[in-house]
C-alpha cells in the first residue's frame, strides 16, 4: 500500500517537473502554462493552413480566417482582433510553441469570431460600365496609364493590426497566403515607422486597375467587394492606438480624391466590419470625426 503510493508520488512529480505539490491528485492537467503546444499543431485544430514564419510574424491561415503570431512576443492577431497572451511566442527547434493556455484563448477567439460571422447581406452595389474618360486623380495617384479602368462602387477602410510597417511589409506578409500575388489593399497610408507620417503609397493593385484582396465576406461568395471597392489600408494598430492626425488627413485627402473621380457617395465608404465580421479598422479609429470630413 505505502510502496503504491510512493510511486503515485514519484510518477507526479516527473508528470509536472518535480514541482512539490501538497497532495496526490487525480487531474493531469496541473499546471497548464507549463505546458507548450506547437504552433503547427494548433493550425492543425484551428483547420488552417500553417504558413510559417517571416520577418518575426509567425501565420496561419485559410481565407478569410487567419492568426498571426509574433516571435517572442505576448501580442497574437486574430482575423484582425488583438488577442493579449500570457507569454510570448517561442522557437522551440524548427517549430515555435505558445503556451496551452494561449492556444485556448487563441481557439476561444477564433471560434467566436467564426460563429458571430453573419451570411453576406444583400449589398448595395450595383454594376456600372467602367468609367471611359481619362483619370481627374492628382498625378501621384493615378493609375498606369493604359490600365483599364474598373467601375469601382465603394471603399473599404482598413488598419494594418501592426504598430509599424509601410506597403512593402504588408506586400510580404500577403505574399505568404496561399492564393494572393502580395499587397491586398491599393493604397498603404503610412504612420511615420517605415514610411512617412500621412505617406500614401500606391499599390501594384491600383497602378494596375486590378481587384483587390482585402475585403472577402466569406469563403465561396461572389467577391463583390474585392472587385469593385478600393481598399485602403492604414499603418498601425487601431485596437489600442489610434491613427496619427496627419494618417487621418491623408486618408481623408484620398477618399475624397476618389470619392470625387467615380462618383462614390459617403454611404459606401465603409470599415472593414461592414463586409466581414472583424474589428478592422480597430476601436480607436475615429469614424465619426472622419465621416463628417468626407460630407
Ligand atoms: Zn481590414
Amino acid at each position: 500500500m505505502r510502496a503504491g503510493i510512493a510511486l503515485a508520488v514519484i510518477a507526479l512529480f516527473a508528470a509536472c517537473g518535480a514541482t512539490r505539490t501538497p497532495q496526490v491528485r487525480e487531474t493531469s492537467a496541473e499546471l497548464p502554462s507549463r505546458t507548450f503546444v506547437s504552433v503547427q499543431r494548433l493550425a492543425d485544430k484551428l483547420d488552417l493552413d500553417y504558413l510559417g514564419e517571416a520577418d518575426g510574424f509567425i501565420e496561419m491561415s485559410t481565407a478569410p480566417d487567419y492568426v498571426m503570431l509574433v516571435r517572442d512576443s505576448r501580442n497574437a492577431v486574430v482575423n484582425g482582433e488583438r488577442v493579449a497572451m500570457g507569454q510570448p511566442c517561442l522557437r522551440r527547434g524548427s517549430d515555435y510553441v505558445v503556451s496551452a493556455g494561449d492556444a485556448e484563448l487563441v481557439t476561444s477567439k477564433l471560434s467566436s469570431l467564426r460563429s458571430g460571422r453573419k451570411p453576406v447581406e444583400a449589398i448595395p452595389l450595383t454594376i456600372a460600365p467602367a468609367p471611359s474618360h481619362p483619370s481627374g486623380l492628382p498625378a501621384e495617384w493615378q493609375p498606369r496609364s493604359g490600365a483599364r479602368m474598373r467601375d469601382w462602387q465603394a471603399i473599404v477602410i482598413h488598419h494594418a493590426a501592426m504598430p509599424s510597417g509601410d506597403a512593402g511589409t504588408i506586400h510580404k506578409v500577403h505574399l505568404a497566403n496561399p492564393g494572393w500575388d502580395g499587397l491586398g489593399y491599393h493604397f498603404v497610408v503610412g504612420n511615420g515607422t517605415q514610411s512617412g507620417d500621412g505617406e500614401v503609397e500606391v499599390g501594384f493593385r491600383w497602378r494596375e486597375q486590378r481587384e483587390g484582396a482585402h475585403a472577402r465576406a466569406r469563403k465561396g461568395d461572389d467577391n463583390r467587394w474585392n472587385l469593385h471597392s478600393i481598399g485602403i489600408c492604414l499603418v498601425g494598430d487601431f485596437t489600442t492606438v489610434a491613427p496619427s492626425q496627419r494618417q487621418v488627413d491623408s486618408l481623408v485627402r484620398l477618399v475624397r480624391a476618389l470619392m470625387d473621380e467615380y462618383g462614390i457617395p459617403a454611404e459606401a465608404v465603409v470599415p472593414h466590419s461592414f463586409v466581414h465580421a472583424t474589428e478592422c479598422p480597430g476601436a480607436r479609429f475615429p469614424w465619426g470625426q472622419f465621416m463628417s470630413r468626407l460630407r
